[in-house]
């Protein structure tokens, strides 16, 4: 399966950040992997404009109305409006400082469906979670509750993001990623086969140049959806030449 590899800006960017964009742009060609970049919504046109179709763009989060009174929310179908084809949904940062439940991460993955983005749906069990031995547990009732019926591999990518992995510099080994990369294709597979088979799971928590490599090398890792390492264009083009 052809890797993918997604960078989330978070709420960092301005108009001048633009520029590493287009640094990418020129990198890329010939890139061994699909590539997106998530910048703050703000700069979704100006980078549609300025990438030229060179990488897919996405939003970091939507809200699961088409539109209304939700002052602050932006709908999926603006995002795609602006030029996006995915998005990021129940990132742990929102299922933390937004209480973002996996019911209402399912309801972002329905409405980015339904403006006919590609949703990234977030998952992965806190340090404490893992330290009492639920990891599996967590991850495997986040994935039944966030991921809805009518997945496919055209319209979902599951990204498993350790919660303490992500910012911290702390990494899962490449051998505990796999093992659990592996028990989410297996949960996937308990819904369809096929589909388990051919839905990117891709892993999330502080991927850099120096061990994005091995981390790609595991059977079921498809691709990173990466966090700082994506803010600046040398690393994330070193990242992605990691995916072959
Ligand atoms: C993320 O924000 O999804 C992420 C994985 O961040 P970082 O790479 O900085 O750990």
């Amino acid at each position: 399966m052809r890797k993918l590899v997604a960078g989330n800006w978070k709420m960092n960017g301005l108009a001048a950040s633009l520029g590493e964009l287009s640094a990418l742009k020129d990198g890329l060609a010939g890139a061994p992997c699909d590539v997106l970049v998530c910048p703050p919504a703000t700069l979704i046109a100006q980078a549609a404009w300025a990438v030229k179709g060179a990488f897919a763009l996405g939003g970091q989060d939507c809200h699961f109305e088409a539109k209304g009174a939700f002052t602050g929310d932006i709908a999926a179908e603006m995002l795609k409006d602006a030029g996006a084809s995915y998005v990021i949904v129940g990132h742990s940062e929102r299922r933390q400082y937004h209480s973002e439940s996996s019911a209402d991460v399912a309801k972002k993955a329905q409405a980015a469906w339904r403006a006919g983005l590609k949703a990234i749906i977030c998952l992965g069990e806190s340090l404490e979670q893992r330290k009492a031995g639920s990891a599996n547990h967590i991850c495997a009732d986040q994935l039944k509750e966030s991921v809805p019926d009518g997945a496919t591999p055209a319209n979902t990518v599951i990204a498993y993001e350790p919660v303490w992995a992500i910012g911290t510099g702390l990494t899962a080994t490449p051998a505990k990623v796999q093992k659990i990369h592996a028990f989410i294709r297996s949960q996937l597979a308990k819904k369809d086969a096929n589909i388990s088979l051919l839905t990117r799971v891709l892993y999330g928590g502080s991927v850099k140049p120096a061990n994005a490599a091995e981390l790609f090398a595991q059977p079921d890792v498809d691709g990173g959806l990466i966090g700082g390492a994506a803010l600046v264009a040398s690393d994330f083009l070193d990242i992605c030449a990691a995916a072959r």
